[in-house]
């Protein structure tokens, strides 16, 4: 009997952020009971700048899910004009805190700031987010434990579903140097062999068309069209794209994708939901490496 064509596969199974993301909050919750047991708080700071609505609710949610597995929070806000000497001033008094674990400069910053030299401001041992030059570089070099959270999050959601990741031909659509360039280089030590696609990449369709497994970070809705799927790969979309009616996408063109792939990500509740999960992660692992104690195993 012939084999089903790829089109009449049963629909690939939607990997489940949320479920993800509970299950490494729990986690989190009980390391950070055993750092309680020998009197230690892991506690993270926010800078939030300015009033952007979109930025004040995503703060908002991070400190709401600090307090819900027993991180103790500090939000400093600061108003839109603030300058290139009282943001400075107001991250190394963070830095200076011995109560503080983890520093985050909530971006994106006001026009006047520049990022770059911010987040190279931060104590990379306080680094939560994972953007300090001295972590970026240790990512494409030896590793640290401190990743960005986003593309760690990709990898936990594949090593949550058990995906084996060495030999995989992978592909990585965007090469920012916060999202796409350190996914690749965090897939790239997980042994796959990795292509970085970018707005310059001629042949976008043919290396998506050989992916095993497809993680996009464009920021272009419907970028990746569904029939260039391989049939059985694995799709991570990272992209969060607002569209006119208000509703969220991704790059991947969902409903055809999922009749190819055997598992994929939805926008939302795919990759969206790992995020803050991963940064609760990371303060818990600030915390420990700050006063030398050994990696959490259960972490
Ligand atoms: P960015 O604009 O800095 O980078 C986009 C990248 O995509 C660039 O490298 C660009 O070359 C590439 N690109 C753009 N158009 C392309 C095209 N036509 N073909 C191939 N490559 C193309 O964006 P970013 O900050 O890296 O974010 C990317 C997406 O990820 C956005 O949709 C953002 O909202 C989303 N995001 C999601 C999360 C999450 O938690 N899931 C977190 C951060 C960002």
């Amino acid at each position: 009997m012939a084999s089903p064509s790829p089109s009449t596969k049963p629909s690939a199974e939607i990997i489940d952020g949320r479920a993800v993301a509970k299950r490494v909050r729990a986690r989190v919750a009980n390391a950070v009971d055993r750092l309680t047991e020998c009197g230690i708080e892991p506690s993270l700071a926010v800078i939030l700048i300015g009033e952007d609505p979109a930025s004040a609710i995503y703060v908002r949610n991070k400190l709401r899910a600090c307090k819900r597995v027993g991180i103790r929070s500090i939000e400093r806000q600061l108003p839109e004009s603030a300058t290139t000497q009282t943001l400075p001033r107001e991250i190394d008094s963070l830095n200076d805190d011995a109560t503080v674990d983890g520093v985050l400069l909530q971006l994106p910053l006001p026009s006047q700031l520049d990022a770059r030299e911010l987040l190279a401001r931060v104590d990379p041992l306080k680094d939560v987010d994972g953007y300090h030059p001295k972590n970026l570089g240790n990512l494409v070099t030896w590793g640290t434990p401190l990743q960005p959270c986003t593309p760690a999050g990709v990898i936990e959601l594949l090593t949550d579903r058990g995906v084996a990741l060495r030999g995989q031909n992978a592909v990585v659509i965007g090469r920012s140097a916060l999202l796409g360039r350190p996914m690749a280089h965090l897939l790239l030590a997980h042994d796959a062999t990795v292509t970085i696609c970018h707005r310059h990449t001629s042949d976008l369709r043919g290396v998506v068309e050989r992916a095993d497994l497809v993680v996009s970070a464009a920021g272009v809705p419907g970028l990746i069209k569904g029939l260039w799927i391989k049939p059985g790969a694995t799709v991570i979309d990272v992209a969060i794209n607002r569209m006119p009616d208000n509703t969220l996408c991704g790059d991947v063109e969902f409903e055809v994708a999922r009749n190819r792939a055997s598992a994929i990500t939805p926008v939302p509740g795919g990759v969206g939901p790992m995020t803050i999960a991963m940064l609760l992660r990371n303060t818990v692992i600030a915390a420990r490496l700050r006063r030398g104690l050994a990696p959490d195993s259960e972490l």
